[in-house]
């Protein structure tokens, strides 16, 4: 039995259907679409115009805020336009159009800087390449990677804490990505830990992954830099045991304050499995991010993969990849199936955050509607924020802020567990983060 503390959470269908696919690389796409904003924060500025030439890895866009990260070309090839283009969050971004030629170097195989030799570097000068690398929070947070490892003095860190528990439904890339490439992921850690300056890491994988935990235990043993615990922890399969304030209570035993607190609040920095391997490629390699590991399943998926893939590649794509069934798909999920965003089209980009491209069947969509709330309490059993998911959703059904700012708008982290209990078949969550959208949108405006 795994370690687990937080009450609350279900327990959903695994459906790791994809788990023993190696990840394949999908090829080239002929042309990739990459939008300006793909990082929590400001969006960035095009450094290109239609018609320039650009490289591989190529920085192409550009942040002007220190909570931001530029955007490379993921392929080789001529820009063809900047123009708006549909964006995973649902609404036109402008995008760079690139058309891919037919040079494309592979300039990063088999050049890596020994792990000695970079951990004998300068940590302010190894963030700076993580931030000039591009690196967000690849599980769909999308935070600057630089930002999280540049904690303020006032608030000292001593732990850092992967998270490699995966425990959305469906998706299996950073499970892959682990039993895949454990020894590059050690270096990671072994790298972000240099750059924080601690001496302690924990890798938290649930339990229901036991070749991912036996491969990063063996990797572990394997540390060059001095005075460095690593330890793997075996996780109870308990949704949401991936947010990061349940991995930090479950592991470490501390509670992180409520909004705006941070894991730094309690001396932790958290970082997702795959966000580590990009901070290796980076360092040790050169490379920018300009792909990521994406798992496309579901029902409506007749050979559901685990792919690296070029950002900016059309989600469309992929599913023909994937031989979707187009005629009987009933929806399209961009994530997992509890935190992730229905899209309408597949005529959209990966883009930093996309973890994976789920595909329902007709028959497995609610198109019933909801009912009025019966007050089982069930949503408030599930929920592990100890909210009351059931006044809150109808105080944001309502577009009341004030009373659902009382009854904890900000403190819900959006896991969809009092969603996926309802029996009215609410949708809670949904509720929730379209007030919580429409509170920045009118903070934006003032
Ligand atoms: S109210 Fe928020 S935190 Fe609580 S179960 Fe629902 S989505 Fe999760
Ligand atoms: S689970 Fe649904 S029906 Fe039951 S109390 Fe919560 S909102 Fe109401």
């Amino acid at each position: 039995m795994g370690t687990t503390y937080f009450i609350g959470g279900i327990h959903p269908p695994e459906n790791k259907i994809t788990a023993g696919c190696p990840i394949e690389t999908f090829p080239v796409p002929a042309k990739v679409l990459l939008p300006l904003s793909q990082h929590i924060g400001a969006p960035c500025e095009a450094l290109v115009k239609a018609g320039d030439m650009v490289e591989v890895g190529q920085k192409i866009a550009q942040g002007r805020g220190y909570v931001s990260a530029p955007v490379h070309a993921s392929v080789s090839g001529q820009v063809k336009s900047i123009e708006p283009y549909l964006h995973p969050i649902g609404r036109q971004v402008s995008s760079i159009v690139i058309e891919t030629d037919t040079n494309q170097p592979q300039e990063w195989a088999n050049s890596a800087i020994p792990l000695l030799k970079l951990l004998s570097k300068d940590t302010a000068a190894l963030r700076d390449q993580v931030q000039d690398a591009g690196i967000v929070g690849l599980g769909g947070a999308t935070f600057p990677t630089h930002v999280k490892l540049n904690p303020p003095v006032a608030k000292p860190v001593d732990t850092l804490l992967i998270n490699g528990a995966e425990c959305e439904p469906y998706l299996t890339a950073d499970h892959r990505m682990m039993m895949e490439h454990p020894q590059e992921l050690v270096s990671g850690i072994q790298l972000l830990a240099h750059i924080l300056g601690i001496s302690q890491a924990y890798i938290g994988i649930e339990e229901n992954k036991p070749d991912a935990i036996a491969a990063l235990r063996e990797a572990a043993t394997k540390i060059e830099a001095k005075g460095l615990t690593i330890n793997v922890v075996k996780l109870r399969v308990r949704y949401p045991q991936g947010s990061e304030k349940h991995l930090i209570q479950t592991i470490l035993d501390r509670q992180v304050p409520p909004p705006p607190g941070l894991p730094m609040d309690v001396g932790v920095v958290v970082q997702n499995v795959g966000t580590v391997y990009a901070v290796y490629e980076a360092l040790s390699l050169g490379k920018p991010l300009i792909e990521r590991t994406v798992t496309v399943t579901g029902s409506g998926v007749r050979q559901p993969k685990n792919l690296k893939v070029r950002l900016g590649t059309q989600v469309s794509e992929l599913l023909d990849f994937c031989d979707w069934d187009s005629e009987g798909a009933g929806k399209i999920i961009l994530g997992g199936p509890m935190m992730g965003m229905a899209q309408y089209t597949p005529q959209l980009p990966v883009i930093k955050g996309t973890s994976g491209v789920l595909v329902q069947t007709r028959a497995e969509v609610n198109t019933a509607g909801y009912r009025d709330c019966v007050r089982c309490g069930k949503c408030v059993e599930v929920c592990p924020m100890f909210l009351m998911p059931q006044t809150l959703s109808i105080y944001a059904e309502r577009g009341m802020f004030k009373e659902a700012e009382e009854y904890g708008l900000t403190d819900c982290i959006l896991c969809g567990c009092c969603s996926y209990v309802c029996p009215a078949k609410r949708p809670i969550v949904q509720m929730v983060g379209l007030l919580r959208s429409l509170k920045a949108a009118a903070k934006a405006k003032g």
